[in-house]
């Protein structure tokens, strides 16, 4: 998952600091506005602190700031987070004239062998930008596009960092240049069955111009997405041999990556069930899924783990996280029974009592449910374990 997307807080109290104190005094002011030229006021003074707060790298001002505007009332929080989103999205470029932002394209992959991150060759880049421009960006946009398909553990960490990526990018976009990525010292990518890739750029139009396509008259959203969906995919296919893809609509980088976020629990619990029809050479109607909820503190996550339908050991688990402000009160679980259902699954069984968030003391997996009510680590039968070198979520 990306990291900073909205999440409960955790509840740190004490002193803060002047600027956090700051931060949160303009969200507050936002929050209880009266009225545009009031919102305009509080908008352009808490835009400004943010932008300085960035440009400090002051990672810990913005951290404590929104850990004490989640423990406070109103819409404060939701403020002060889209706020600081839009900030770090909208590089500040000294001299600039132009509206810049940096976008994502998300790709949704699984497969039985490894997922690649990779550099993109200047062709599919070409390719790539050509279908960026004709069916997502509007008519008088200009693009930047990184050269590399980054994985999650290699986006940008914290709010800081994801500016200063977009900074460069943005510059980049200003000069019509694509930004290099070197792939020097760039973290590991953890495998998974099924894991999300993201193309990152910044576009650049003319202050208060469109910047995407279905702000202009004869454009929309699904169209969009469909156009993106046949030729972007098509351009991504051949990076990505042995591995099943699904393209997320190209937007702002923290829309686009809530987007993935929400999108790829369905189509991890799709891909499981695909490769379990596959490795166990079984229809999808002899699976077995069993559905239940992981506390911590809070409810955190649901877990789901899958048998042969005559045969309680758990053979593979799929953790679905739940996201922004989802908790207990959402029917997460019939959500979930639905797509196991769509895919033909024979038999979803759901768990009520609260299991705890625990993991391999050996390997670190996710422990899931079993039939029986325990959480178990989930191992395929041996013929099939060999040809899968790795753990899977
Ligand atoms: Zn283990």
């Amino acid at each position: 998952m990306v990291p900073n997307m909205k999440r409960p807080r955790s509840k740190r109290r004490g002193g803060i600091g002047r600027h956090a104190e700051e931060l949160l005094w303009l969200a507050g002011g936002l929050a209880e506005s009266c009225c545009q030229v009031e919102d305009r006021f509080w908008e352009k003074r808490l835009a400004s602190a943010i932008d300085t707060t960035l440009a400090h790298d002051d990672e810990d001002t913005l951290d404590t700031a929104l850990d004490q505007a989640f423990n406070r009332s109103g819409s404060v929080y939701d403020e002060l987070a889209d706020a600081i989103e839009s900030r770090t999205e909208s590089p500040v470029i000294l001299g600039n004239e132009h509206d810049i932002v940096f976008i994502a394209a998300p790709v949704l992959v699984w497969s039985r062998f490894r997922i690649p991150a990779r550099t993109l060759p200047a062709a599919t880049l070409a390719n790539l930008r050509v279908h960026l421009l004709a069916h997502i960006l509007a008519q008088n946009a200009r693009l930047a596009m990184a050269d590399f398909l980054f994985s999650p553990d290699q986006l940008p960490q914290g709010y800081c960092d994801t500016a200063n990526f977009a900074a460069r990018l943005g510059r980049a976009a200003l000069e019509g240049e694509d930004l290099h990525i070197d792939t020097g010292g760039m973290p590991e990518t953890t495998q998974f069955l099924s894991d999300t890739r993201y193309i990152l750029a910044a576009v650049v139009v003319p202050r208060g111009h469109a910047a995407f396509r279905w702000q202009e008259s004869d454009g929309n959203r699904a169209e969009a997405l469909a156009q993106w969906r046949g030729q972007g995919g098509d351009c991504l296919t051949p990076l990505l041999p042995g591995c099943a893809l699904e393209v997320v609509l190209p937007e702002s980088y923290f829309a686009a990556c809530r987007s993935a976020d929400k999108l790829s629990r369905a189509y991890s619990v799709r891909a499981s069930v695909a490769f379990l029809a596959t490795s166990l050479d079984v229809p999808v109607i002899n699976l077995r899924a069993v559905i239940a909820p992981f506390w911590d503190e809070q409810i955190e996550e649901y877990r789901i783990g899958f048998t042969l339908s005559n045969n309680d050991s758990v053979v593979h688990g799929v953790v679905w996280p739940l996201l922004g402000m989802e908790n207990e009160a959402v029917d997460v679980p019939a959500e979930i029974e639905s797509v196991l259902r769509e895919c033909g699954v024979g038999v979803v069984k759901t768990l009520e009592h609260r299991f705890p968030l625990e993991f391999c003391d050996d390997c670190g997996v996710p422990l899931y449910p079993s039939p029986e009510g325990e959480i178990v680590h989930a191992e395929m039968p041996e013929a099939e374990a060999e040809q899968i070198p790795r753990h899977l979520h």
